[in-house]
C-alpha cells in the first residue's frame, strides 16, 4: 500500500516484539532477586512459562508464593520496578528494520509510544531508534493522562514534522487505543495485525477501527 508523507509508529509489538521485552525483564528480575526469593526452581524460566497462562498480570506474586516467599508485599514492587528499570536486550521485528531503512528517503518518520517514561526510554535506545526517525514522542513525559487515546502526542507530532493530519499515517497493534485519536485528527490509520501480536485480538472502540489491515510492515510500500 502507498503510505502518506509522515510515517508515525506504535513502538510495542509494532516495531519489536513486546514478548520479548517481557522476557528480557524475566531475566533481570530473576538474576536481581534469585538469592532474596531462594527458590528451588528456576525463577526465570517459571516467570516465562507464568506469562502464556491467565496469571500474567500477577507474574511475580505467583511465583513469589510458589517459592514460599513471605515478605511478597514488599519485594513485588521492588521486582517491578528492577524489571521496568532494566537495561532490555530486545531487537526490531526484520519487516520494521527494513521498513525504517526503506521509508526514511522520502518520508518524515515518528515514533508515539505509551508506558512508563524510563522504561520507554531505555527500549527506544535499545533498539537504536532515535538516529533512524525525525521524532520519538513518549507520551509518558507529560503524565499517564496523556498516554492514548489522548490526542495531545498526535497533534505535537504533526506539527514537528511539519506534516498536515491527512498526510500522517499511524501504524500500531493495539485497536482498543491506537487509533482513536489519530482518526479523530483526520490521520490515516494502520493496524499491523501481527500473528504473534500480544493485543491483535483486542476490540476497537467506536471511532477507534484501522483504517487499513496489513500482517506485517513489508506491506507499506516506498513512495
Ligand atoms: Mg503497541
Amino acid at each position: 500500500m502507498a503510505v502518506s508523507h509522515a510515517i508515525v509508529f506504535d513502538l510495542d509489538d509494532t516495531l519489536y516484539p513486546e514478548r520479548s521485552f517481557t522476557f528480557s525483564g524475566y531475566r533481570a528480575v530473576a538474576a536481581a532477586f534469585a538469592d532474596r526469593i531462594g527458590a528451588s526452581f528456576d525463577l526465570c524460566s517459571r516467570m516465562g512459562e507464568l506469562f502464556d497462562t491467565p496469571a500474567r498480570g500477577r507474574v511475580f506474586d505467583v511465583v513469589l508464593a510458589e517459592a514460599g516467599v513471605t515478605d511478597a508485599a514488599a519485594l513485588v514492587p521492588e521486582m517491578i520496578d528492577a524489571f521496568r528499570r532494566h537495561q532490555p536486550d530486545i531487537r526490531l521485528h526484520p519487516d520494521a528494520d527494513a521498513a525504517l531503512t526503506r521509508l526514511r528517503a522520502g518520508h518524515r518518520l515518528g515514533v508515539i509510544s505509551d508506558g512508563p517514561l524510563e522504561m520507554q526510554s531505555n527500549k527506544v535506545g535499545a533498539l537504536g531508534i532515535g538516529p533512524r526517525v525525525d521524532e520519538v514522542i513518549l507520551t509518558d513525559r507529560w503524565g499517564r493522562e496523556f498516554w492514548k487515546p489522548h490526542p495531545r502526542a498526535f497533534e505535537q507530532m504533526a506539527t514537528k514534522l511539519a506534516v498536515p493530519p491527512e498526510q500522517c499515517v499511524y501504524v500500531a497493534d493495539n485497536p482498543a487505543k491506537d487509533f482513536v485519536a489519530p482518526n479523530a485528527l483526520g490521520w490515516r490509520t494502520v493496524f499491523v495485525k501481527r500473528p504473534d501480536g500480544i493485543y491483535a485480538d483486542r476490540q476497537a472502540p467506536p471511532g477507534g477501527e484501522a483504517g487499513a489491515v496489513i500482517e506485517s510492515l513489508e506491506a507499506l510500500a516506498a513512495g
